[in-house]
């Protein structure tokens, strides 16, 4: 395959060649740096690419040009290489119409003229945007392949394992492509046992078990150690945290997270409001940085394996993993997190995986293009799942069961505003599912104020609603709120005192349960905001806590 394709384009000659210069002499040896001079010669070059079957990793262009300014080129490109990353070249009077593109999704980043040391101004952004790109690349395909139908919950959960592992994978459904029915009929003698997963050493899994195809992806799913300082139990933002600092504060520390890093945040096509990310980070790419931050400061990560219950034995606590295996430790982390509420409609349940999806917008939007979807839930995680999703879908309306409008943040509400594919209902709940497992045709949905009730057209509705926490692995354990959540430090103490069986002199510090040495993070912890911010904040804080109580023992 040839290089991936970097592209400048810039009108003024000189510009235009000072860019291609140190551009090639940082990444001429991975990309092929290609330029032009005006934006309609840039996408004629791009309509060759396309027929070459070649890629496009990243265009860099100037705002400023006449007949085409970059903006506009941006907006020619996109559909012709959507996933290519989007920088824009822009004078000082130009910000504006930056940042409202990045608001439009047009734009990755935008840079200032002139870029002047590029070591300093041009590089490190550039390679970070690259880095991203490859993350979420799709080659033109030689990797792993999945068959399966759209209406199978199975296939839906091998696509979500691989894709919450960043396991880049074509996707063959054997109902459209009758190739890949043929592929699957020839390898199980006429049968169609679905899915399967071809690799490309030319062996497959059929119908996996998540454990099986994790450990055929080379996906650690078992401790190595008996013994660890710190036990983090959930790999999502605050369990994530906590381990790049505990692990570089030299403590050994093992995470058990049950089904791939990233957790609730996984789910988010763009988080937005995460400090340092000016023009948004999916979930995903959050999830992998931190995986490989951690990893590089020695932490162990096991995934696709739950924890069940945690024990106190003496001054050791004992994680008990699903397979029975255990692992014991100094001190414990809960960083379980929460999950979303079930949707209330009769027969839901046929539908899950097949139609009716819990956040998971990521990996099945694709699936829905030209189509239109339903989302439920008016916060942020939905409106999220209704951007991404309108870039595919025909039509997204988001139904938002409270009668005074959606919760989300102030920017989000204004790009769905601007999104014409994009409709709200107010008080409105679904209340049947027409149709057959993949293969929705209709939802009836109920106006809560007036009763009345009206049958849309919907292929697949997105579940974004509440937080329950995920609390069972301790629940016999530590004391909880009546809904569930953890109590930790001052929290826990009634006119002065520590709970009832605090065995110390001292009382619960900051983010400790009820259990000395057993400590809690993140979304599942009673008071926290509910945020990737809050979850990392407190996965750093509860390591310094952490630290204080292994050093005490
Ligand atoms: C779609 C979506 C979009 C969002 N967008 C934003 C946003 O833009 N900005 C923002 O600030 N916040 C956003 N949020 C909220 C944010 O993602 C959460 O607040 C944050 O992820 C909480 O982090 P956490 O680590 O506490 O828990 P989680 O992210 O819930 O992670 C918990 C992890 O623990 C694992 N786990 C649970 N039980 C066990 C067990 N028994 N054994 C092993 N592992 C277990 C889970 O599988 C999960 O991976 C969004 C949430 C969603 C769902």
């Amino acid at each position: 395959m040839p290089n991936p394709v970097i592209m400048v384009v810039d009108d003024d000659p000189a510009v235009l060649n000072a860019v291609e210069r140190d551009i090639r002499a940082k990444f001429g040896r991975d990309f092929r740096v290609v330029k032009a001079s005006s934006g309609a010669a840039a996408v004629g070059f791009l309509e060759q690419l396309q027929l070459r079957n070649e890629i496009v990793a990243l265009f860099l262009t100037d705002q400023r040009m006449p007949q085409m300014t970059g903006i506009q080129f941006l907006e020619q490109a996109r559909p012709l290489f959507p996933e290519a990353k989007r920088v824009l070249l822009t004078a000082y009077a130009d910000t504006e119409v930056a940042i409202s593109s990045i608001n439009k999704l047009l734009l990755d980043y935008y840079l200032m003229k002139p870029w002047d040391p590029p070591e300093d101004h041009l590089y490190p952004i550039l390679m970070e945007l690259l880095e991203d790109w490859r993350a979420g690349a799709r080659p033109p395909f030689e990797g792993l392949r999945v068959a399966g139908t759209l209406w199978s919950p199975q296939s839906h959960e091998v696509k979500d394992f691989l894709a919450r592992h960043q396991v880049a994978y074509q996707w063959l459904d054997v109902d459209k492509d009758a190739k890949a029915r043929a592929l699957v009929e020839a390898q199980q003698s006429g049968e169609l046992r679905l899915p399967v997963v071809f690799f490309p050493d030319g062996s497959m899994l059929v119908d996996p078990q998540i454990r099986d195809l994790a450990e055929k992806t080379g996906f650690k799913t078992k401790a190595s150690l008996p013994f660890y300082d710190l036990v983090i139990i959930g790999a999502g933002p605050a369990g994530l945290a906590a381990a790049v600092y505990a692990a570089s504060n030299g403590i050994k520390c093992l995470v058990i997270e049950k089904q791939a890093p990233g957790g609730q945040a996984g789910n988010s096509p763009k988080i937005d409001n995460y400090l340092g990310f000016p023009s948004g980070i999916s979930g995903m790419d959050l999830a992998r940085r931190a995986v490989t931050q951690a990893q590089r400061f020695g932490t162990e990560i096991i995934s696709t394996q739950a924890a069940k219950a945690v024990r106190v034995q003496d001054s050791y606590r004992v994680t008990v993993l699903a397979d029975d295996t255990e692992v014991s430790s100094r001190a414990v982390l809960i960083a379980t997190g929460a999950k979303f509420r079930r949707l209330e409609v009769p027969g839901v349940e046929d539908f899950i995986g097949a139609g009716v999806y819990y956040g998971a917008a990521y990996t099945e939007a694709i699936n829905y293009k030209d189509q239109p979807v339903f989302v439920v839930g008016g916060a942020n995680s939905a409106g999220q799942g209704a951007m991404y999703l309108s870039r595919f879908a025909s039509k997204v309306t988001q139904l938002i069961r409270r009668p005074t409008g959606p919760t989300m943040s102030r920017y989000l509400i204004d790009a769905e505003l601007a999104n014409p594919k994009i409709e709200h209902m107010l008080h409105t709940e679904i209340v049947e599912i027409h149709g057959k497992p993949g293969n929705i045709t209709e939802v009836v949905v109920r106006d809560n104020q007036t009763d009345e009730k009206r049958t849309l057209p919907a292929s697949a509705i997105f579940v974004f609603i509440g937080a329950l926490p995920q609390s069972d692995v301790v629940k016999d354990l530590v004391m909880l709120d009546p809904n569930g959540f953890i109590l930790t430090g001052t929290d826990l103490m009634k006119e002065g005192k520590p709970p009832k069986g605090w065995p110390l002199d001292r009382d619960p510090v900051i983010l400790e349960t009820s259990v000395p040495g057993i400590f809690a993070a993140g979304d599942v912890r009673l008071g926290t905001a509910h945020r990737v911010a809050s979850a990392t904040g407190e996965g750093g804080i509860a390591v310094g806590a952490i630290e204080g109580y292994l050093s005490a023992q």
